[in-house]
């Protein structure tokens, strides 16, 4: 685990003070840059050591049998894996006669610095070499938001001793690196041996270039260098090549105090259909267009990019400093997954390390969507596009399980089922309704009624048509969808799970209202009235499971009978359950790994009454293990509902330095995307009380003790709104908008109207303090947790 406070709290910088050979593969997942399009995890310069080397193009994978020890029918029979591609960050130097290593020599200074305004990666070191030459190296690495295929790294090397100095750099682009063995956790990726086959390899006096095709999905990439050297003294330059390595060679002996200069300009371009030239060339055009802009035109668009980008999304915390950098951290890596991804997906790991093979899961729509909806939601077009693309494989998919409509892949890359486990695979149907809710809410917060009749229309008719085709009325007319597995994978293929239900409620009504509203499109998809009707009557009978004897919800039909999880007999190094004890026996008790019901009161709060959400909070919080990241934030925002700010605060923190901290001991694989957003949902759902029921944009802030304050911007229709939470007021500013706009918005339930520039400051309603206190499961208190304060 990243030591407490191993990244110093800074608000715009992650920075790492010392390196540390114990934590290597967690800083480079922290440390990765991407665009969405081209991720490179944080190895050091000169490759060696490393945790985990890795470089991803978005979408660029090898299919990977999937076999069973016993098949069944409808079993996926083959898996996408995220390969890691031609490694071009490599940089290497040679001190005198000695190579730069930091394993050996002495480090006397070494500092890594994420800044999350310029959207760089600085590194200074200062080395003294086995023989006692000394040099200072400050490299400065970004990849493009604004120009997608480019990366690019300025390398700086500084004689730090008094004598002149021999210096060699070699600058390489290396293909199928050697990848480190993995663990048999079932979360890491698969290892793929030498992956990449060497189609072409070409260089030039200041560069190359590799062009290599996968052997199975054939997939073809083309990676390739340019530098610019600039040196006070003579300097010679040339490159070489063989299949799978490039190198440009620089070398020249340098006075005391002189600087060695290199930039890198490197580029990656990959397709399926694209022939060998033309990617030749691609690769080829984007070099000129990064060396046209240079290095210092690189740094200032990225800049602009990043200016363009916290104007609309920052968020301030004011009482707790770590969460404040944790907040921004999670939504730089947010950007990062889903800024250039251009209807490709953002998956579970962005593109920051090989974790679960790189697949996108229901994490995209449920957990990053909300939150690039409100602060860009350009990439959330994007992101639906993209699961609109793999719309023919998903009815393909719902043929072969017998239903109708589209049935969307619990984990994919491009759009197959990768999944081999069933019953928290396949049986997780409740993906699609995410995907319709996150069609739902980009539609109402950007107005953007193009793209519901384009694409939004069809999602929401073939998911409707899924869950009337999955489910059935019994014979009181009650609807079940039975079978399924809900977000809580400790307890699966059970009925009527309540998220599934009450999602697929809002779905099928979602699908019945825009098939009415685009009567000829819908027409063409063959929906008839009856065929909406019948959606209609589907959601009004949709069954709710409720325990009458213990007054609360229940998960799936049945949970709160099933036999109680022995806690006490549960030691700590027991958890995450999954790798300790057989599904089987998970199944059969009240155990959760996630929130689940608890997510259901968030995204479907207006199904709920205060009274039903707190006892289901208490009920639940008793039982969940957290043993997925992608609970803590949902525990945050009903806990910050239903009165417990201050847990609501620990969950949030939990969330929010989920890899800061490396809190669950796997960021080597890739930082969490889901609970990076959750940062941003802990604080702006939570403590801001955002929600977007029935179309309505409502808040109920209310803060932690430790908080003196909270501000958000929200985009709403191409206007911003501005949301500055004190302790016992909020104030609601509307900008960037006409001056005759208004929003007709809702604080704690009454109605508020704000006016083009002219801020509203309303009162919060004072805490509660009548409420009994709040028990976790033994043992599993939030991992972060604040010490409570009275109210
Ligand atoms: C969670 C899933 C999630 C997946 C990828 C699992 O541990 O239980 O809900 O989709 O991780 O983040």
């Amino acid at each position: 685990m990243i030591r407490e406070r191993a990244y110093p709290v800074d608000p715009w910088h992650v920075r790492e003070v010392r390196l540390d050979m114990d934590v290597l593969a967690q800083s480079e997942s922290v440390f990765a840059l991407s665009n969405g399009h081209v991720g490179l995890r944080g190895n050091l310069d000169e490759g060696e050591p490393h945790g985990l080397p890795g470089t991803y193009l978005n979408s660029f994978y090898e299919l990977r049998p999937l076999p069973y020890a016993e098949a069944g029918f409808g079993f996926p029979e083959s898996g996408q894996t995220i390969v890691n591609v031609t490694n071009g960050k490599l940089i290497r130097l040679l001190v005198d006669d000695e190579p730069l290593d930091v394993r050996y020599g002495e480090v006397l200074a070494h500092e890594r610095v994420l800044d999350m305004r310029a959207g760089t990666l600085h590194r200074s070191l200062h080395w003294r070499s086995p023989a006692g030459r000394e040099v200072r190296v400050n490299s400065t690495r970004l990849v493009s938001f604004r120009q997608r295929s480019v990366a690019a790294i300025r390398y700086e090397v500084e004689v730090a001793d008094g004598k002149p100095l021999r210096l060699i750099i070699q600058s390489e682009l290396v293909a199928n690196e050697t990848l480190p063995p993995q663990s048999r956790d079932p979360r890491v990726a698969a290892v793929l041996e030498s992956p990449l086959q060497a189609e072409e390899e070409l260089t030039t006096a200041a560069g190359g270039l590799l062009i290599h095709q996968t052997k199975v999905s054939g997939l073809r990439v083309a990676a390739a260098m340019d530098h610019e050297v600039t040196s006070p003294a003579r300097t010679t330059i040339g490159s070489e090549g063989y299949e799978d390595w490039v190198r440009t060679t620089v070398g020249c002996v340098l006075a005391p105090g002189q600087k060695l200069e290199v930039v890198k300009y490197l580029t990656y371009g990959w397709s399926s259909r694209r022939s060998l030239p033309a990617l030749r060339d691609q690769v080829g055009a984007a070099l000129a267009a990064a060396k046209l802009d240079g290095w210092d035109g690189l740094v200032r668009e990225q800049r602009e990019y990043l200016d363009e980008f916290w104007d609309a999304a920052d968020v301030v915390v004011d009482g707790d400093p770590e969460v404040q950098q944790a907040v921004r951290f999670g939504l730089f890596h947010v950007l990062q997954a889903g800024a250039r991804a251009e209807r490709r997906p953002i998956s579970a790991k962005g593109l920051s390390g090989p974790g679960y093979d790189g697949h996108a899961f229901w994490d995209t729509e449920m957990f990053v969507l909300p939150v690039l909806t409100y602060t860009h939601p350009a990439a959330v077009r994007d992101a639906l596009y993209w699961r609109y693309s793999t719309l023919e494989q998903a009815r393909e998919r719902a043929r072969t399980l017998n239903l109708a409509g589209a049935a969307f892949p619990w984990r994919t890359i491009e759009g197959p089922e990768s999944s081999g486990y069933w019953p928290a695979g396949t049986a997780a149907f409740h993906v699609a309704a995410g995907i319709a809710d996150a069609l739902r809410r980009y539609v109402l917060v950007t107005g953007d009624r193009d793209l519901e009749r384009e694409i939004g229309l069809t999602l929401l008719v073939e998911t409707a048509r899924l869950w009337r085709s999955l489910g059935h009325h019994d014979r009181n007319g009650d609807f079940h969808v039975d079978g399924v597995t809900g977000p809580d994978e400790y307890t699966a293929v059970k009925n009527d799970n309540i998220y599934t239900n009450l999602m697929a409620q809002r779905n099928l009504r979602a699908a019945a209202e825009v098939a009415m509203r685009y009567r000829d499109e819908a027409f063409h998809l063959r929906v008839t009235d009856e065929e909406a009707a019948a959606w209609r009557d589907a959601a009004a009978a949709m069954h709710i499971p409720y325990d009458e004897e213990l007054d609360v919800h229940e998960q799936v039909e049945g949970f709160t009978r099933l036999e109680e999880w022995d806690f006490e007999q549960t030691p700590p190094d027991k958890y995450p359950l999954l790798l300790h004890y057989p599904y089987f026996d998970l199944y059969r008790k009240q155990v959760v790994k996630q929130a689940d019901l608890v997510l259901a009161m968030h995204w479907r709060g207006d199904a709920f009454t205060p009274e039903e959400k707190l006892r289901n909070f208490l009920y639940y919080e008793r039982r969940t293990v957290r043993d997925s990241s992608l609970s803590a934030c949902t525990q945050a925002v009903l806990a910050a509902e239903v009165g417990y700010p201050d847990l609501a605060h620990s969950y949030l923190r939990e969330a929010a330095l989920m890899d800061l901290h490396d809190l669950n001991e796997n960021t080597r694989d890739g930082v969490h995307m889901a609970s990076l957003a959750g940062a941003w949902i802990a604080l702006v759902a939570g403590f801001g009380g955002l929600r977007d029921h029935d179309g309505v944009l409502s808040f109920a802030p209310r803060l932690s003790s430790r908080l003196n304050g909270l501000s958000f911007s929200l985009q709403w229709c191409g206007m911003r709104l501005r949301v500055d939470v004190r302790p016992h007021e909020t104030t609601y500013d509307l900008h960037h908008a006409p001056p005759d706009a208004v929003i007709e918005l809702r604080h704690h339930d009454k109605p508020v109207r704000v006016v083009c520039d002219e801020p509203v400051t309303v009162a919060n309603p004072p805490p509660r303090t009548d409420l009994p206190a709040s028990e976790q499961a033994p043992g599993r208190a939030p991992l972060l947790r604040l010490p409570e304060q009275p109210a």
